[in-house]
Formats: structure tokens, sequence, C-alpha cells
């Protein structure tokens, strides 16, 4: 297991046979697969699975450093970013929160540069908003202005503004004093997405949709990787239907909240589980588009792990509210209550689950109570936007953070990866996750190909 910003040495050895990643589709070595599988004699160089953002930027890069090799990419769904990277707030965020030197920092600075020029170079979108972080009390203030000497330290463009010059720049916002950070900006993620599945295309990488891993074996010589249809479809290169079984010399696994469940199937065994964190979102009515002219945030609550409530511009010209961070019962049950047995059986196994639910106690109640009343949840953005009424908030589609708990309770913050010579699995890809996929892809890549 490594955790950024540690290094493993383990993943810059060879492979076990020391075989070189050539290129090509080969005979892959014959294994006895189940009676009810097609028999497949793909052996790719790669194979990356999940089609979200981080999986797509890991497969870019991977192909980029090695022009002519075979990559495919397992999705289980119909399209690409139908999780996380789909679901999110579209913030390209400037690395404001992260500690100085860190990797997250510098990754997330090194990120949002990388995700304009890759927009700039493919045509997509994207808006240079800025983000206004507004403290609307004593204590607030003094951990915006400890926010603010992160920010120098992190050598962000950041300006410090009085309750004045706030008001005359935003007239609807109310604080007794802001951060104004220039290098925010909002993109549609999934639009990244789509061009990344096809660049990776153009490269010669199969995207295969609608293909579910159900088991994953590692031998001395490659990674057998089982897996069925989802009747997916989709645009990109469609699934066979029933069970077959793909061979790779290397495996790399971005399963988002499905981490835990893919390392486990790989024979590892891990001490986290991946908790859901549901962001429950609002739209403004279309009459609030124009409420704000940047993006913003409260100064964050210590005692949450997320960033709080906050308004944010949308690419589609809409604004939103949200997110919240309520625990949820399902890993992929996007309507509220939504509730999986099987999700709910792992969960009540788990002595994290456990820790982490007595530790939240307080503000998870609090933070349940407004995500089913409504008033109590307007509040949290009425502190800054005294305007707003609840006739203003429409319920929008939600995401949920896959989020690492270890077993202990304890939250896991940064990247997690467990590594075997033939596999690296990323376990935790927390926010911001989507703003850094490029750096982080090539890191995940660059470790893989050093193995030879
Ligand atoms: C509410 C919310 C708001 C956020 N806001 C921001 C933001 O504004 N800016 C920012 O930078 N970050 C933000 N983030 C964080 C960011 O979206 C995530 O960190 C990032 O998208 C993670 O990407 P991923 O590829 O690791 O995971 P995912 O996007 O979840 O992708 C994992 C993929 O693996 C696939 N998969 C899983 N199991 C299997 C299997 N067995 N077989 C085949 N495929 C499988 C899934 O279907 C999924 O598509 C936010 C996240 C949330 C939830």
């Amino acid at each position: 297991m490594s955790q950024f910003p540690k290094d493993d040495p383990s993943l810059a050895g060879p492979g076990l046979d020391g075989s070189a990643m050539d290129g090509g589709v080969k005979e892959a070595s014959a294994e006895a697969g189940p009676a009810t599988t097609t028999k497949s004699t793909q052996l790719y160089d790669f194979a990356v699975i999940g089609g979200g953002i981080v999986g797509l930027a890991t497969a870019m890069r991977l192909l980029a450093e090695r022009p002519g090799s075979s990559l495919v990419v397992i999705e289980k769904e119909d399209r690409v970013a139908a999780h996380q990277t789909g679901h999110n707030s579209g913030v390209i965020h400037a690395g404001i929160y992260y500690k100085p030197g860190s990797h997250k920092a510098k990754l997330c600075k090194e990120g949002a540069v990388r995700t304009r020029q890759f927009c700039d170079e493919h045509g997509i979108p994207y808006r240079n908003t800025g983000k206004l972080i507004v403290a609307t009390n004593e204590a607030e203030l003094e951990r915006m202005n400890a926010l603010y000497e992160r920010a120098l330290i992190n050598e962000l463009d950041v300006e410090k503004i009085d309750e004045a010059e706030l008001k005359r720049r935003e007239p609807n916002i109310t604080g007794i004093g802001a951060i104004w950070l220039t290098s925010t900006g909002i993109v549609d993620y999934k639009a990244v997405c789509r061009t990344m599945a096809e660049v990776i295309e153009r490269a010669g990488g199969t995207i295969r949709l609608g293909t579910k891993v159900t088991d994953i074996t590692e031998s001395l010589s490659e990674v057998r990787i089982d897996v069925e249809s989802t009747d997916g479809g989709g645009r990109h290169s469609a699934a066979t239907h029933g069970g077959q079984t793909l061979y790779a010399k290397q495996l790399v696994v971005c399963g988002g909240i499905q981490a835990d469940r893919l390392a486990q199937m790989a024979g590892i065994d891990v001490d986290f589980q991946m908790v859901p964190f549901r962001g429950e979102y609002y739209r403004l009515d279309p009459k609030h588009n124009d409420i704000v002219d940047t993006l913003i945030y409260p100064v964050p609550d210590p005692d949450l792990p997320f960033l709080g409530v906050h308004l944010t511009l949308m690419m589609d010209g809409g604004v939103t509210v949200g997110p919240n961070a309520v625990m949820g019962f399902a890993r992929e049950g996007y309507p509220k209550w939504s509730l999986n047995r099987k999700d709910m059986a792992d969960f009540v196994r788990f002595p994290g689950f456990w820790k982490i639910a007595k530790s939240q106690l307080k503000t998870g109640i609090v933070e349940q109570w407004n995500s089913m009343y409504k008033p109590g949840y307007l509040e949290l953005v009425r502190k800054y936007c005294p305007q707003l009424t609840t006739a203003d908030l429409t319920p929008e589609p939600a995401g949920i953070r896959a989020q690492a708990v270890r077993k202990d309770g304890s939250m896991v913050e940064d990247f997690l990866f467990y590594d075997t010579p033939r596999m690296l699995h990323v376990c935790n890809a927390p926010s911001p996750a989507a703003t850094s996929a490029m750096p982080i892809g090539d890191l995940i890549a660059d470790k893989v190909l050093a193995r030879g």
C-alpha cells in the first residue's frame, strides 16, 4: 500500500517476467475460465478499470508515453464519467485549501493549468470565474486569514477584501470580509472525459463501455480480468454479451467508490472501506442566474471534511447551491433515500463505519436534518446570500463522494494506492481529483511504466 506523498519502491521494479511493453494484442497463455465464459485471446499491454476522469487521464498518459501499445479502458456504465466525475460541482480548483508543499497542493495547481490547456487544445468551453471565500463572523474571519496566508505560501493569485469592497463587487452577498482568488474556474467534466475517451481511441486504445469487471487474478506473467456485459452499449466500442476474459500485462484500477471491492476481488487485503457521502444540490430559480458574478464559498468548517455549501456558476448558465455532505445508504444510488442492501450489509459489518458514525454524530445529525428540511439547508446559503427563499431552490441530482475510511474510523484524506507487481489500485482519489486528474494520471502511469 502506498499513499502520497510517500513513494513506494515496489512501484519502480520491473515486471516479474521482465517483459517489455511492446505493443500489439497477443496470444494469451491459456487459463481455464468458468464454463459460461467466452475464451478470449486478448492480452493487452495495459488495462485500466474505470472510465472516470482518473482512469481516463491515466490511460491517456500511458498511450502518450508508449505509443503503439495496446490498452483497454473497462467501464461498467454506458458512458464515461457516470459517477463522481459526472456528478460534481464542475469547479477547476486553485488549490488554496491544501497544505503548502503537499502533493495535493502541487497537483491541484498544476492540474488547473493542464485542464485549461486540454480544453483549449480540444475546444472544450470553460470559464475563468474566480471565486470569493466569504467570512460572515469573527471566527470565520480568523480562519479566512489563515487561509489567506496559506494561499500566499502556495503562490496563488489572491487578494483580501473588506466588507465594503465585497458589497461593491457582489451586491447580493453579505460578509465581513473575503478572499478573492482569480485562478478558480468552471468546466463540464463530462465533456472533458468524452474528449479524453476520443483521444484514447485515436491513439489506438479501446474504451469498453457496459463492461463490468467481475473478477481479477494476478499471475506471474499477466493479470486475468473477467468481465460481463452490463448491456451498456454507447458510443464507444460496445461489450460483447455474456462473460469474457481479458488479460493484461499491467492493470491500473481507478474504480472510485468500488475501489475496495475491486482490490478485494484481486486478492488484496485492504484495511479500509469506501463510505458514500452524498453531496446534495439545489438549483436556483433561473431569475437568479445573475445573482453573483463569481463562485461564492463559505470559509470551511473545520468540523466538516468538505468545503461547505457554495453558490456555483454552471457552464449551462445556471447557478447551483451545494453540496452538503450526508452519509449515504447506497454507493451508487442517487435519488434521496436510496438504499442498497449489499452496501448496507457491508457497512454494518465494518467497524470503521460505526466509529465514523459515532465521531461525526453531531455534524451528521445536523447535515441529515438540513438534507430533509429545506429551510435548514437554505440557512447555510442565506448566511452569505440573505435574499434567497425556499421557493428559489429546486432539487438538482446529487453526487456521491467516495471516501475511504479506515477500520479505526479515520478518513483517508490523501491518495491511497495498493500495488502488486502487475497491478496498481487507486483506492482513494478525493476532491479535487477532477481538477488534478491530468498530473495524477501522469504520476500513476509513470509509476507503472517505471516497472519496465
Ligand atoms: C459532490 C461532489 C462534488 C465534487 N466537486 C468537485 C469539483 O468541483 N472539482 C474537483 O476537482 N473535484 C470535485 N469532486 C471530486 C471529483 O469529482 C472526484 O475526486 C473525481 O471525479 C474522482 O474520479 P475517479 O475517476 O477516481 O472516480 P469516478 O468518477 O467515480 O470513476 C470510477 C469509475 O469506475 C467504474 N467502475 C467501478 N467499478 C467497476 C467495475 N467493477 N467494472 C468496471 N468499471 C467499474 C465506475 O462505473 C466509475 O465510472 C467532487 C466530487 C463529488 C462527489
